[in-house]
This record gives C-alpha cells, structure tokens and sequence, in this order.
C-alpha cells in the first residue's frame, strides 16, 4: 500500500479549531499522524486516540446523516416514501451500539480507537446517563418525524434518482477540489437538481437553529459548481433543521465567494508559516502551535489529556463541532 500523506487542506472546521488554538490544529493535523502505527511515540498514539472521541450529541448528528445517506443511495429508480421508520430505527441501532462500545471500552479491548466508538462523556466525565441516552433516542425520533414530513426529504425519495446529482461524499477525495491552489474540503449532504436545472444544496441539521455563514455556504456553493460544472449563481443552498423543522434558503451563493476565498488564503499563510517542512507538510516544532489562553475552550477539547488542561469539568462538545 502506498505511504499515506498529510496533505494539506482547509475545511470550515479546520479553519475555526485553528484560530480558536493553534495547539488543537497541531495535536488534530499533525502530532496525531502516524498515531496508529504500532511504532508510534506515545505523544502521537495518545493523540490519535483522542482525534476519535465524539460527544453524544455528535454520534446522533453522525448516525443520522449515515443513514439519511445510504437510505438515498439506495433508493430505487421508481419513486417511494420516506422510509421514516426504518431510518429512526437504524439510527436508533448504531448509537446504542456505538454507546455501548464506548461504555465497554471495546476500544481499548482491542486497541482499535478507530473501530469502536470513544464517547467524550465516558473518557473526560461519568459517562452517557439513562435520562441523556433517553433524551438522545428522542431528539432520533423527533428527527426522524420532521424529516419523514419535511417537504425536502418526501422530493428527494420522489423525484427521478438521476436528479439526485450529489449525495453525502463518501470518501476524502470525493470531498476534495482546489481553491486558489489549496485543497480544500467541503461535504454538502445531498445535491438535487430541479426541472429548471437549478441545483439545491440540502443540509439536514440535527442541532437547533443557529445563523449560517455565508462565506461556509460559499465554499460548498464552489464545491458543487466544481463539480458538476454549473455557475455558482445556479446554486441554492437549503439548511432543513430536523429538531424544529424550520428551513433556511440562501440564494446568493457568490456573495460569500470573496470571504471565503479570504479564509482560505489567510488560513493557508497561516499555518504554513508555523510549519519546519512545507512542502511535506511537516510541523516539526509544537510551540509554534501555542494553546490558547481561553481555557473555556478547553472544557470541550479532545485534547484536555495530553494538553493537561482538566482542572475544569468536561463539557460534551455540540453536534457541529469536529
Ligand atoms: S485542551 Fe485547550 S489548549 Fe489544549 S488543544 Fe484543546 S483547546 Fe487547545
């Protein structure tokens, strides 16, 4: 097999760990590669460890685009209804699996941090309660009522399956394009197009509302443009909040270009300005990466361990966190 390679890339969620602390960017990107290799210092293999811990609310938001994923995938070409029920209860299934993994610590059983699920509450706290694992099986339900009745959800299992033109990216490079010469990574969950031949970016949101970023929506506006060869002004983006059942439209897509194509180049002198090897993408020199100084940030950090910032009491990151 061929060596695999630390590239370098932007996503929105790199870009925000790194001005939050640099010291998180540094333990995600680069003191964590190589972390699974039987020959890892412990420095890498603990930070490696600590990339896979995810919070409930993350495993729920993760499960459910999975399968709202596959569902679509394997729709058929004859149109059907919104399997909800088999959707709520598969969703249901992998997180009392995954709960369960982490809870056995089937992780360190095998020594498989990647494999089996490690739940931020059960390796920073006392671990997921029956009334949050209840309360998580009814935020599924909920989700999986508003998605079964939301107009974008009954479209997409209506609607001809070649229309689905992009649907939940599956691998790394399929996520891949470059922007101003930096790769960049952008994942929309679904891309359909209309009779028109305009192209609508669904993004299932399993968190309460909050105001979108239109330099965010931008990036995946450029994503589908890229590559399904369509002018961004083609492209509309639909955030669907599945707790609320509320939905957000943002037309203008090319107002946000500027801005993001800001991000990505100030991220890219940024970073690549604290690295010993740029062109392999090498950051040989930690303090180069300082920690911040806002230990609130702390509490809900993969890396309170090995930073050894636990003094304060954990705080499970929120679904859109990663
Ligand atoms: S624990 Fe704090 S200092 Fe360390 S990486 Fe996380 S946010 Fe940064």
């Amino acid at each position: 097999m061929a060596d695999l390679q630390n590239e370098f890339a932007w996503s929105w969620s790199r870009h925000r760990t790194f001005y939050e602390c640099p010291r998180r960017t540094y333990w995600r990107y680069y003191g964590s590669w190589g972390g699974w290799e039987s020959d890892a210092s412990k420095d890498s293999a603990l930070a490696y460890r600590l990339t896979q811990l995810k919070s409930l609310a993350m495993l729920v938001g993760e499960s459910f685009h999975n399968v709202i994923g596959e569902r679509l995938r394997m729709r058929s070409e004859a149109p059907s209804p919104v399997p909800i029920q088999l959707i709520r209860d598969e969703v249901e299934r992998r997180l009392l699996k995954r709960v369960r993994e982490s809870r056995n610590r089937d992780w360190e059983r095998f020594g498989q941090p990647k494999q089996y699920a490690i739940l931020f509450e059960d390796y920073y706290g006392i671990g997921v309660s029956a009334a949050q694992q209840d309360a998580a099986l009814k935020q599924i339900g909920l989700c999986a009522d508003t998605f079964g009745r939301s107009s974008y959800a009954r479209r997409s299992f209506a609607i001809p399956r070649k229309r689905l033109r992009i649907i939940d990216p599956p691998g790394f490079d399929d996520a891949k394009m470059v922007v101003d010469g930096v790769t960049v990574f952008a994942k929309p969950d679904l891309v359909v197009e209309d009779e028109q031949g305009m192209l609508h970016i669904v993004d299932w949101k399993t968190g309460r509302p909050s105001k979108a970023n239109i330099a965010q929506l931008a990036v995946y506006g450029l994503y589908v443009s890229e590559k399904l060869g369509a002018p961004i002004e083609n492209v509309v983006a639909h955030l669907v909040y599945l707790v609320t059942g509320e939905a957000d439209r943002y037309a203008n897509l090319r107002e946000g270009v500027g801005e993001a194509q800001r991000m990505i180049a100030t991220y890219a002198a940024d970073v690549r300005d604290r690295l010993t090897d740029i062109p392999n993408n090498v950051a040989g020199d930690i303090e180069q990466f300082p920690m911040t100084t806002n230990t609130v940030l702390c509490r809900r950090c993969n890396f309170r361990e090995i930073c050894g910032r636990l003094d304060d009491a954990p705080t499970p990151p929120p679904d859109d966190e990663d």
